[in-house]
């Protein structure tokens, strides 16, 4: 019997979902791991296994966006949680050890919303390591256990990775039957890179602001960790339907690709959390938008 499913993890920045990300799916996925800022309102992180495969979504969005950034971000940002088969909490147990009245100030709000999701509900209590004097959880966990009826509390290490096998058989009790949705290696980096090419895209569609964007693509040909200890070496190729827009892309002595290019790299290089070479190439593909084995290759197609 095999097991597919989604996990949206929410919780307040720095409680450990990048982590526990990590643990679950290997350092590859640990630099998936978002800036609070970030307008990106989902990344996905893919664990497999012979028996199950658990995507699970980070939505790092979810409390700064509270007030702050637009409501289609938030909305969107409560679909990805209303869509997944169960809502994993992460709560930082050290610092609430340490103080319990940011109980109600940080995991309140969080409860009617998820609750409304329908989703199950788990609530990692995590950073257990760090919880020295051990007596100076139960006040937490009264508190918690009041605010959230319903939910499972599970304690864990997402660092030292104590408890995250528990943690998984909750996950994988709740999660339907069904076959893996995506193949093993594509897995770790498909993300990272799909993320990429959407900055590139983007830094493309601000700088052009026509239609033409609309006939490009972006395909990331390079994706180098090994070469060079300090930075990730990436060449994307943007592919364009007509020979006279590859002129306008490219901009006058470079200069319009080389402002897409050095857009595009600072924000990889954010999300990527590490220094980033990148170097773009424009290449004339006439009748791309209508050829279903690129628009596949490209991730555009059915
Ligand atoms: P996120 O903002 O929720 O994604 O949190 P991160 O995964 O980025 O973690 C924030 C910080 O907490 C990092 O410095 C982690 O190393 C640390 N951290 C996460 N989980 C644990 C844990 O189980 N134990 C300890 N001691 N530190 C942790
Ligand atoms: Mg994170």
């Amino acid at each position: 019997m095999h097991k597919f499913g989604t996990v949206a993890l929410i919780g307040p920045p720095n409680a450990g979902k990048s982590t526990l990300m990590n643990q679950y799916i290997g350092q590859k996925v640990a630099i998936v791991s978002p800036r609070p800022q970030t307008t990106r309102n989902r990344i996905s992180g893919i664990y497999t296994d012979d028996e199950s495969q658990i995507v699970f979504l980070d939505t790092p969005g979810i409390h700064q966006l509270r007030g702050k950034m637009n409501r289609f971000l938030l909305e969107s940002a409560w679909n990805a949680l209303a869509s997944a088969d169960a809502v994993v909490v992460l709560i930082d147990a050290a610092l609430y050890a340490a103080k319990p009245h940011l109980l109600d100030k940080e995991i309140k709000p969080l409860v009617k919303p998820v609750k409304e999701t329908g989703r199950p509900v788990l609530v990692a209590v995590n950073k257990v390591d760090r919880v020295k004097d051990k007596p100076t959880m139960l006040p937490v966990m009264a508190k918690l256990g009041e605010l959230w009826p319903e939910a499972e509390f599970i304690p864990i290490s997402a660092l030292r990775g104590q408890g995250t096998d528990e943690l998984k058989a909750k996950i994988l009790d709740i999660i339907p039957e069904g076959p893996p949705m995506f193949p093993e290696d594509q897995i770790s980096t498909a993300p990272v890179r799909f993320m990429a090419s959407e900055i590139i895209r983007e830094k493309l569609f601000y700088s052009l602001r026509q239609e033409l964007p609309y006939t490009t693509a972006v395909e990331i040909e390079v994706w180098d960790e090994e070469s060079r200890p300090d930075m990730i070496l990436v060449n994307a190729v943007i592919y364009t339907a007509q020979k006279n827009h590859k002129g306008m892309i490219i901009g006058k002595q470079g200069a319009n690709l080389k402002k897409v290019g050095s857009e595009a790299r600072k924000e990889i290089s954010e999300l990527l959390d590490s220094k980033v070479h990148l170097e773009l190439w424009v290449k004339v593909r006439s009748g791309w938008t209508e050829d279903p084995g690129f628009l596949r290759a490209m991730g555009l197609g059915e």
